[in-house]
C-alpha cells in the first residue's frame, strides 16, 4: 500500500478525533496506536471506509455521568463522580470493568472502553466493550465507607446494567470487596438475583480462578511467544510492576513455570529481590496488600532487599517484563533501558502501559512484544465464562477454567500471528491484534445497518 495515503489517513483521523474531544490525550493515545496499525489494512479494505466504521467506533454508543454522594465514618458528606461509557455492543452486551481511582475522567475511560471493544472480539466469546468508574480513591479508605460509597455508585449505575445489557467487572481499585457491596446494592434494588456483575465471590456465582486470569493469561501469552522462538519461561528473569491482583497472580504463574520475579512495585517505589520472589515471600504480599492494605516498601523492611523510592522498575536486568500496574508506566527511555538490559519479551497486563514512542521503539527492535489488548485479555475471556457459568447456573471445576483460559490466551496469540505476520517473518503483535480484533466488530456493524 501506497505509505503517503495511510500517512494522510492516519493524520486527518486524529485530527477528526482530536477536534471532537481536544482534551482527551489517553483515549487520543489509543486510537492513535489502532489506525497506525489499521491504515493499510482499512485502504486495502475501503468498504470499512465507506460505511465510516472507525468513525462510529470512537463514539461510544452511550455515555452516562453521574452524582455519587457518600459519608464518611466522621459524618463528612463527599462527592464523587461516576461514569459508564458503553461503547459498542455489536457482538454482544456491554462488558469491561469499573476503576476507582482519583485520576479517573471521561477520557481515561473511553480509552479503556475503546481497548475493550478489541480486546473482547479476541476472545471469540459473545461481549460487546464498555468501561466505568470513578474519581473515588479507596486509599485510606475504612471497609464501611467503601461499602456506603459502592451503595451509592450501585443505586445510580442499576438502572443503566443488566446480565443482557452490560456486565461491570473489576479493575484498578475494584476487586473482590468492592464487588461485593456493588452485587449486594443491586440485588436489593432489583430484587434478583443475576449474573449482573463478574468477579463475584465463589460462594454466590463467581467463577474459579477469575482473581488468576489476567495475571495467569498474561503469562501464558509471554509463553507462547517465546515458544515462537523454542523458548520459555523457565529460568528467565521477570520484571514486574504493580502489586495488585493482575501483579501478583502473574508472579504466581511465573514462580510456577520456574521464572525468576524480582520486582514489584506501587505508586510509593519499587522492591527488588536479586534472589527472586518464592511462593512464600508472594502469600506475605498478598496477605499485605489484600487484607491489611499496606504499601510494597514493608517487603523491602522485612527482607531486607532494596527499595526503589518512586521509581519503576524498567533499570533493572532482565529477560522478560510483565508491566501490570497502569497506563504510560513505560516511556521511551524506559524502553531504551529495558532492551539494553537484556530483556527481549515485553507481555503487557495492564492497560497501554507502554507509550507510543516506547511501542515503536519495541517494534523497531524486534523484540517480542504482546500489547494488553491481547496479552492481557484473559481477565475478560473468563469473566465471559463467569456469565457462561450463571446462565447455566452450573460451577466448572478450577482446573476446567484454568484449561479453557490457556486455549483461549493460546487462539489471541495464534490471531497475532496471522494477522501480524510481517514480509521478513517478524510478528508484529500490536498489527495481529488490532486487525484481529477489528474485523469481527466491523462486519457485525456492517450487517446490523446504521445504529
Ligand atoms: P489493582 O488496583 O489491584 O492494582 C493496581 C496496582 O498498580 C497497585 O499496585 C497500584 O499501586 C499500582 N498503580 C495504580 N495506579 C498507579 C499509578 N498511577 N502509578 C503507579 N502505580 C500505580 O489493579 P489491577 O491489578 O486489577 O489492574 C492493574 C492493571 O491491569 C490496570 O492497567 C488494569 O486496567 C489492567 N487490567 C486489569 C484486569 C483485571 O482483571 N483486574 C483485566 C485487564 C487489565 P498503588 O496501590 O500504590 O496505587
Amino acid at each position: 500500500m501506497n505509505t503517503k495515503n495511510s500517512k494522510v489517513f492516519i493524520e486527518d483521523f486524529m485530527n477528526y478525533v482530536k477536534s471532537k474531544d481536544p482534551g482527551q490525550p489517553e483515549f487520543h493515545q489509543a486510537v492513535k496506536e489502532v489506525v497506525e496499525t489499521l491504515a493499510d489494512f482499512l485502504l486495502a479494505n475501503p468498504r470499512y471506509i465507506h460505511a465510516q466504521i472507525l468513525e462510529r467506533m470512537v463514539e461510544p454508543e452511550r455515555v452516562i455521568q453521574f452524582r455519587i454522594p457518600w459519608t464518611d465514618d466522621r459524618g463528612n458528606i463527599h462527592i464523587n463522580r461516576g461514569y459508564r461509557v458503553e461503547m459498542n455492543s455489536s457482538i454482544g452486551p456491554y462488558k469491561g470493568g469499573l476503576r476507582f481511582h482519583p485520576t479517573v475522567n471521561q477520557g481515561i475511560l473511553k480509552f479503556l472502553a475503546f481497548e475493550q471493544v478489541l480486546k473482547n472480539s479476541l476472545t471469540s466469546l459473545p461481549m460487546g466493550g464498555g468501561k466505568g468508574g470513578s474519581d473515588f480513591d479507596p486509599k485510606n479508605k475504612t471497609d464501611n465507607e467503601v461499602m456506603h460509597f459502592c451503595q451509592s455508585f450501585m443505586s445510580e449505575l442499576f438502572r443503566h446494567i443488566g446480565q443482557n445489557t452490560d456486565i461491570p467487572a473489576g479493575d484498578i481499585g475494584v476487586g473482590g470487596r468492592e464487588i461485593g457491596f456493588l452485587f449486594g446494592q443491586y440485588k436489593r434494588l432489583r430484587n434478583e438475583f443475576t449474573g449482573v456483575l463478574t468477579g463475584k465471590g465463589i460462594e454466590w456465582g463467581g467463577s474459579l480462578i477469575r482473581p488468576e486470569a489476567t495475571g495467569y493469561g498474561t503469562v501464558y501469552f509471554a509463553e507462547e511467544m517465546l515458544k515462537t522462538k523454542g523458548d520459555s519461561i523457565k529460568g528467565k528473569t521477570v520484571l514486574i510492576s504493580g502489586s495488585g491482583n493482575v501483579a501478583q497472580f502473574a508472579t504466581e504463574k511465573v514462580i510456577e513455570l520456574g521464572g525468576k520475579v524480582v520486582t514489584l512495585s506501587d505508586s510509593s517505589g519499587t522492591i527488588y529481590d536479586p534472589d527472586g520472589i518464592d511462593s512464600e515471600k508472594l502469600a506475605f504480599i498478598m496477605e499485605l496488600k489484600n487484607i491489611h492494605r499496606g504499601r510494597i516498601k514493608e517487603y523491602a523492611d522485612k527482607y531486607g532487599v532494596q527499595h526503589l523510592h518512586k521509581q519503576r522498575p524498567w533499570n533493572i536486568k532482565c529477560d522478560v517484563a510483565l508491566p501490570c500496574a497502569t497506563e504510560n508506566e513505560i516511556d521511551k527511555n524506559d524502553a531504551i533501558s529495558l532492551i539494553k538490559n537484556g530483556c527481549f519479551v515485553v507481555a503487557e497486563g495492564a492497560n497501554m502501559p507502554s507509550n507510543l514512542e516506547a511501542v515503536h521503539h519495541f517494534l523497531n527492535s524486534k523484540i517480542l512484544y504482546g500489547p494488553g489488548k491481547a496479552a492481557n485479555a484473559g481477565g475478560v475471556a473468563v469473566s465471559g465464562l463467569e456469565m457462561t457459568q450463571n446462565s447455566m447456573r452450573l460451577a466448572w471445576s478450577r482446573n476446567e477454567v484454568d484449561k479453557k483460559l490457556h486455549s483461549i490466551m493460546v487462539d489471541i496469540h495464534q490471531m497475532c500471528v496471522e494477522f501480524g505476520k510481517d514480509a521478513d517473518g517478524y510478528v508484529n503483535y500490536v498489527k495481529g491484534a488490532n486487525i484481529g480484533g477489528f474485523v469481527k466488530v466491523a462486519n457485525s456493524m456492517i450487517a446490523q445497518g446504521l445504529v
